[in-house]
C-alpha cells in the first residue's frame, strides 16, 4: 500500500531520479513536474498529499509556484517542501515567507528528507481522520 503521493516539482533529472528513488523505496508514488508552470497544473489536478519543490525551475521559479499553489484554495492544504541548493540563510526565509512548510539544502541528506516527509506525512494523515 502506497504511504502516499507526492509531487517532486524539479527541473534536473539527476536530482529527480535521486529523490524518487528514496521516496518510492520508502513507500511512496511520486509523479514529476519539470517546471513552475507545469507544477501548479499537476497541484491542481493530480492533488498530490505533499509536494517537493526546486526553487531554480524555468519559466516560474519554486517560490512563484509556491505562493500559487497556497493561493489556490484547492490546493492551499498541501505540505510543501522547499529543496534547493539556495542555501543562504536569505533563501530559506523567502522559502518560508512564499509559503514552503520545511526547507531541505541540496546536497540532499536523504535520512533528513525522508524524515521531514515523513512527518509532514503524519500530519496529514492525521487530518484526514
Ligand atoms: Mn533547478
Amino acid at each position: 500500500m502506497s504511504k502516499g503521493r507526492i509531487l517532486i516539482i524539479e527541473d534536473n533529472m539527476d536530482n529527480h531520479e535521486l529523490i524518487r528513488f528514496f521516496l518510492e523505496r520508502d513507500g511512496y508514488d511520486t509523479f514529476l513536474a519539470m517546471t513552475g508552470p507545469e507544477g501548479v497544473q499537476a497541484a491542481i489536478k493530480q492533488l498530490p498529499d505533499l509536494i517537493l519543490v526546486d526553487l531554480a525551475l524555468p519559466i516560474m521559479d519554486g517560490w512563484d509556484a509556491t505562493r500559487a499553489i497556497k493561493a489556490d484554495p484547492k490546493t492551499a492544504h498541501i505540505p510543501i517542501v522547499a529543496v534547493t541548493a539556495r542555501t543562504m540563510p536569505i533563501d530559506r526565509s523567502r522559502a518560508l515567507m512564499a509559503g514552503c512548510d520545511e526547507y531541505i539544502a541540496k546536497p540532499i541528506d536523504f535520512g533528513a528528507l525522508l524524515r521531514v516527509v515523513n512527518r509532514l506525512m503524519e500530519r496529514v494523515n492525521r487530518a484526514d481522520k
